[in-house]
């Protein structure tokens, strides 16, 4: 077990009442990588991802270890994995509709800002350079922005929190691919801060020009896992995520 990585998941599983969405399963990331995990349509990667976070439906429940730096996340409640440095991106992106970009951005702050950490101000500014169109639209209502523009005050919001791991659930559902191309460009961007980032999508083609490692869900179990570089090139993955893409 290698002590470097910032996340090791070993053994996850969850289920929905008694149907079991996700196998036993292993994911890491390492400080600074860009991990993809790609697949179709229901095969559990909002599942994983969302257990990973603690962030679960009601009817959820997992088993497994989630070790995030030295810490052991089990039973560790989703405000405390927040504080640990874990910011994750909804696949619905959960902005407040009637309240300014701005003040979204600020919800985000919120918990370091409780703690004590009075330094929002100097993180308003680092998201303002990565997004200057939310900086444009900063007195704006959240309601009013366009898809792609919501995707980037979700992320916007996340980093708010000043996290060391990203997790973005689907970043480019529902985007035109113009828009899809530029979320993608920004991700690149933000591995270059440092953040470490574990990307969920069905855009299989785009996860794995960004990413440096990939692992495939199918049917609630990794199928496959290895370099991106490799697998965007492996004869399964070409026939199956690349071909139509
Ligand atoms: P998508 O890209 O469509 O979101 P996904 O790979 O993220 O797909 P999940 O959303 O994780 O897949 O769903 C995995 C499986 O678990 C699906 O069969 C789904 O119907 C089921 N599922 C998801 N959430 C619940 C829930 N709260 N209760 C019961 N079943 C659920």
């Amino acid at each position: 077990l290698s002590t470097m990585n910032l996340l090791h998941v070993s053994n996850l599983e969850v289920f929905y009442g008694k149907v079991q969405a996700l196998q036993p399963a292993a994911i890491a990331v390492d400080a600074g990588q860009i991990v993809t995990v790609i697949g179709p349509n229901g095969a559990g990667k909002s599942t994983m991802l969302n257990a990973i976070a603690g962030a679960l439906p009601a009817n959820g429940t997992q088993a497994g270890q989630i070790l995030f730096g030295e810490k052991n996340l089990t039973g560790i409640a989703i405000e405390k994995r927040v504080a640990l440095g874990m910011s994750l991106v909804p696949e619905k992106r959960e902005l407040f509709a009637s309240m300014k970009v701005e003040d979204n951005l600020l919800l985000g702050s919120y918990r370091r800002y409780q703690a004590g950490e009075k330094d929002y101000a100097d993180q308003m500014r680092v998201v303002y350079d990565l997004f200057p169109r939310l900086k444009e639209r900063r007195s704006q209502q959240a309601g009013t922005l366009s898809g792609g523009e919501r995707q980037m005050l979700a992320l916007g919001r996340a980093l708010m929190a000043k996290p060391r791991l990203l997790m973005l659930d689907e970043p480019s559902l529902g985007l035109a691919p113009l828009i899809v191309k530029e979320i993608f460009q920004i991700i690149q961007r933000l591995k270059q801060t440092g953040v470490a980032i574990l990307l969920v999508e069905q855009n299989a083609r785009a996860a794995l020009q960004v990413a440096d490692y990939a692992y495939v869900l199918e049917t609630g179990a990794i199928a496959l896992e290895g370099n991106a570089a490799d697998l965007a090139e492996d004869q399964r993955v070409v026939e199956t995520y690349l071909g139509l893409a």
